[in-house]
């Protein structure tokens, strides 16, 4: 059978769909991911962006703050592309019980989600938290800071240092974010990978768990993954394209 159609006919058939979207989502509203050429970590030094070395140094916070203002430059301005709205659309149908997001980029509530379908797995870059105290900030305020030259930002109330609320590598995960993602992955029946590397992890385990809960696997994403041997369906390609053309399908589907 056409993949297109596999997908789509299960898609149909599944009570517990769970989307689980990575950078490879984004590229085509104009966010880099990290791994492509050209991504954010063709430019940059994983290692100056360990979560240690942002508690341990002012320069690590500096050189952080830098890479951070250039991703959020990108964030600010995106929409949600044909692929975010397709999953969107799934959503309206009916047909999602919810979607794990490893991006930070907020566009899946951007392209019409209530919130509590959206599980952010590594946080959001829309919001600064102090580390220190936990107060909260509104991003576009805290980048005036920088933008008037203030190079690593700290806390109005207890001077604490202040970050971008997303997880980094070292970083504790959110505990209820993660278990409740475990929690849908292992309930889901189908399991859909889309733009993910699944090379980061613990949230590369997350199509694991819904494996061995029962449910099948497809990956969409541009390159092979490390997981495509144990997918039920692989499709190489754009998200933007592949993405629109199944939801044309379970459309049909859904109306005959
Ligand atoms: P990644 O960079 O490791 O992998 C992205 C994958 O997407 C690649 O395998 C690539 O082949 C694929 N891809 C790129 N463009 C695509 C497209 N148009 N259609 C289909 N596939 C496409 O990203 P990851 O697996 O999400 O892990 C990296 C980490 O990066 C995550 O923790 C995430 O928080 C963070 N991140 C997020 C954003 C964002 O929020 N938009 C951007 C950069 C990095």
């Amino acid at each position: 059978m056409d993949p297109i159609d596999q997908a789509a006919e299960w898609i149909l058939q599944s009570q517990r769909l769970v989307v689980f979207t990575g950078a490879g989502l984004s590229t085509e509203s104009g966010i880099p991911d990290f791994r492509s050429p050209g991504g954010v970590w063709s430019r940059y030094n994983p290692a100056d962006f360990d979560f240690q070395n942002f508690l341990a140094s002012e320069t690590s916070r500096e050189k952080y703050w830098q890479m951070a203002t250039e991703m959020y430059a990108s964030i600010r301005e995106a929409r949600p592309n044909a692929a975010h709205l397709a999953i969107y659309e799934l959503d309206r149908l009916g047909k999602l019980d919810a979607v794990i997001t490893q991006n930070i980029d907020g566009l899946h509530e951007k392209a019409g989600h209530d919130a509590d379908k959206i599980i952010e797995l590594h946080g959001t870059a829309l919001h600064v938290s102090c580390l220190n105290c936990g107060k909260r900030y509104n991003r576009d305020e805290i980048q005036k800071r920088i933008k008037q030259g203030i190079k690593a930002p700290a806390c109005d109330e207890c001077r604490g240092p202040l970050k971008p609320s997303t997880i980094s590598f070292g970083q504790a995960m959110p505990e209820r974010e993660t278990q409740e993602a475990y929690r849908r992955s292992a309930q889901s029946d189908l399991f859909l990978v889309i733009g993910s590397s699944l090379v980061v992890q613990p949230a590369a385990s997350l199509p694991l768990a819904a494996k061995r809960g029962g449910a099948r696997l497809v990956i969409i994403n541009r390159d092979p993954t490390p997981y495509d041997d144990l997918a039920d369906l692989v499709l190489h390609g754009q998200a933007g394209r592949i993405l629109p053309a199944i939801l044309g399908r379970v459309e049909e589907g859904i109306k005959s």
